[in-house]
């Protein structure tokens, strides 16, 4: 027996990366899991995964800033897994540079996959939540949101997301439904093997550099991250909302 048998959850931008750990480790506890990423072509390694563990999964193709993308992105998540309760918002992409030589599409683009393609799965999900007197909603927010050099429309996006937890929480909350962010510090993943890319650092040597400043003495891994929402999702924390866990090693 899993503790999230029955349910069906949705993890956006879950092709990879920290959505796929995710994704993986609902099934794994007993979820029906709708991988949600850019293209139905993303989602396979995931899905196929799930399904070698014996899990639970579909792939669906869905741009989370697009509106009718994601209402039929649901509609077909409620038609064949059944109504989803449990929705993770972590897709996501950065656009950095300083201020002075961030454009305008970098900004837009950003605000629109982290922000409103956050408000818009949230708000296609609480209907079947609400119906349902039950749900769970866990928003990907950042340590960048304490203000980054190079991040002033990632870091905007990932504090943007704490009031939009904090909101939903107070909104929801009578409907049986938690709303908690999980916020990240350097974690090992294509976003982050970017960053490194773009200052001309070898990523090897920025995780090493990294976890020098880190308590914890090393950098973290999708799974710390999934571990967190794992436990966020289930019943174990159905007295814990509108909250934002740091999930960083331990860095102020
Ligand atoms: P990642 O490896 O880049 O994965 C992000 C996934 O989201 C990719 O598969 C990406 O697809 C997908 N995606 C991008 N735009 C999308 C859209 N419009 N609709 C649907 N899917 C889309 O990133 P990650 O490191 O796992 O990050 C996951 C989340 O954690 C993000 O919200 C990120 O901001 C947050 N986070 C990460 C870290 C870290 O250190 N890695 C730290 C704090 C917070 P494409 O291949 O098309 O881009």
């Amino acid at each position: 027996m899993g503790r999230l048998d029955g349910r069906v959850a949705v993890v956006t931008g879950a092709g990879r990366g920290i959505g796929a750990a995710t994704a993986k480790r609902l099934a794994a506890d007993g979820a029906g899991v709708a991988v949600l990423d850019i293209s139905e072509e993303a989602t396979r390694e995931t899905v196929d995964s799930i399904r070698a563990a014996g899990g639970v999964a579909i792939g669906v193709g869905c741009d989370v800033s697009d509106a009718a993308q994601v209402e039929a992105a649901f509609a077909r998540v409620a038609a064949e897994l059944g109504p989803p309760v449990i929705l993770v918002n972590n897709a996501g992409i950065i656009r950095d540079n300083l201020l002075f030589k961030m454009s305008e599409d970098d900004w837009d683009r950003v605000m629109n996959v982290h922000l409103k393609g956050s408000f818009l799965c949230s708000r296609a999900a609480q209907r079947y939540m609400v119906e349902q007197r039950y749900g769970k909603i866990v928003n990907l927010s950042s340590t960048s949101a304490l203000g980054n050099r190079g991040q002033a429309n990632y870091s905007a996006a990932k504090a943007g997301l704490q009031g939009f937890t904090k909101t939903l929480a107070i909104e929801l909350g009578p409907f049986g439904i938690n709303v908690n962010a999980v916020a990240p510090g350097f974690i090992v993943t294509e976003m982050t093997r970017q960053t490194a890319q773009r200052v001309g650092v070898d990523f090897e040597e920025n995780q090493r550099r990294a976890a020098e400043r880190i308590p914890l003495r090393r950098v973290g891994q999708p799974e710390d991250v999934a571990n967190v929402i794992a436990f966020l999702v289930s019943d174990d924390a159905s007295y814990v909302s509108g909250q934002v866990i740091y999930i960083n090693g331990g860095t102020r």
